[in-house]
C-alpha cells in the first residue's frame, strides 16, 4: 500500500499518518521530520534546509529528493508507506513518478484532507509535538495535561510537549500561501491520474481516520483495522481498478480552502469562535477531470 496523503499544514496528515502506519503497518515517511531530524543533527543538509523552513519557504528538490531516494530505498519501506507532506510541488511529484517506476512500485491512492483555512490556522496554533518521540497533539483536542499524563514510549516518561518554531503566526501564514501556490496544484495532478479521493478532514479525529479509511477502501483497499489505536489486521495487495473513483463532489467545489485572509480567521480562532467554511471555487473543474478519469 502506496499513499501520498495531500493537504495544507494542521490539516491532519501527521496524525492520520501515524493511525494509518498502526493500523497497515508501513513507515510514515515525513519530509518534515526528516528535515528537522537533520536540522537537529546539525547535518549540512540540516544547515542549507534551515532557512527556508524557517520562513516557510519550501526547502530545494534536490535536497528533499535525495531524502525520499534513501528513505524508500530502506526495507521497511518495501511493503508500502505513507508520504506525508510530500510531494509539495510538480516537480516533486514527477520526480516521484519516475523513482516509483524505477522501482515497479506505483502509488495506490493519494488522499487529499480538506480544512477550512480558519480551522487550520487554529490547529496549527494548538499543535504541540513530543519532543522525544515526535506524537502530535493538539491543544484543543487534547488538552496538555492528558498528554503529558501519557508516557512516551522512547523515553517511559511523559511526553515532553514542545511548539514546532516554524508553527508561529508569521510563518503559518506564509506555508498556507506556499501551499496554495505550489502544492494545490498536485491535486489535479492525481485526480488527471485517477488517483485522489477527497475526505472532509474536519470534526472528530477518529471521524476523519474512518473517512480516511473509506476513502481508501474506495480506492481498492482492504479495510483498515477496526480500531486504529491498536495493531490492525494485515494488508492485501490492492485493486488498482477502485482508483477511477471520483471524489465527493464537495470536496471538488472547496479545493482552495486556503485562500482566506489570515487575520480575520486568526481572531476568530484565537476567540474560539467556530470557522466560517471559505468559499469554494467552482466545482466544474472537478467535474470536468471526473470525466477526464473515468475516460
Ligand atoms: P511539515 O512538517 O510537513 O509541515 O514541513 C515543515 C517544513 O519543512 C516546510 O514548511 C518546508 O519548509 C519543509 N518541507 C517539508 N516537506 C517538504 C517538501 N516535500 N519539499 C520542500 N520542503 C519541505
Amino acid at each position: 500500500m502506496r499513499i501520498v496523503l495531500l493537504g495544507a499544514p494542521g490539516s491532519g496528515k501527521g496524525t492520520q499518518s501515524q493511525r494509518l502506519m498502526q493500523a497497515e503497518h508501513i513507515p510514515q515517511v515525513s519530509t518534515g521530520d526528516l528535515l528537522r531530524a537533520a536540522v537537529a543533527r546539525g547535518t549540512e543538509l540540516g544547515r542549507k534546509a534551515k532557512e527556508a523552513m524557517d520562513g516557510g519557504r519550501l526547502v530545494a528538490d534536490e535536497l528533499v529528493l535525495g531524502l525520499i531516494r534513501e528513505r524508500l530505498a530502506e526495507p521497511d519501506a518495501r511493503r508500502g508507506f505513507i508520504l506525508d507532506g510530500f510531494p509539495r510541488n510538480l516537480a516533486q511529484a514527477q520526480a516521484l513518478d519516475r523513482l516509483l517506476a524505477t522501482l515497479r512500485q506505483p502509488l495506490d491512492a493519494v488522499v487529499q484532507l480538506e480544512v477550512d483555512y480558519g480551522e487550520l490556522v487554529r490547529r496549527i496554533s494548538g499543535r504541540r509535538t513530543c519532543a522525544d518521540c515526535g506524537r502530535v497533539f493538539n491543544l484543543f483536542t487534547c488538552p496538555e495535561q492528558l498528554s503529558e499524563n501519557q508516557l512516551c514510549p522512547r523515553t517511559g516518561a511523559p511526553h515532553r510537549l514542545i511548539q514546532r518554531p516554524d508553527d508561529n503566526e508569521a510563518t503559518v501564514t506564509e506555508r498556507l500561501r506556499v501551499y496554495d501556490e505550489q502544492t494545490r496544484p498536485l491535486i489535479e495532478f492525481y485526480r488527471a491520474r485517477g488517483l485522489l479521493r477527497t475526505i472532509n478532514a474536519e470534526g472528530e479525529v477518529d471521524e476523519v481516520t474512518r473517512r480516511l479509511e473509506q476513502a481508501l477502501h474506495a480506492m481498492g483497499r482492504p479495510k483498515a483495522a477496526k480500531s486504529v489505536s491498536g495493531p490492525g489486521g494485515k494488508s492485501r495487495s490492492p485493486r488498482r481498478g477502485g482508483a477511477r473513483q471520483e471524489a465527493p463532489r464537495r470536496a471538488a467545489k472547496s479545493a482552495s480552502s486556503v485562500r482566506r485572509k489570515p487575520a480575520a480567521t486568526n481572531r476568530a480562532a484565537s476567540k474560539g469562535k467556530p470557522a466560517r467554511r471559505a468559499p469554494g471555487r467552482t466545482g466544474t473543474g472537478g467535474r470536468r477531470s471526473a470525466r477526464r478519469a473515468r475516460r
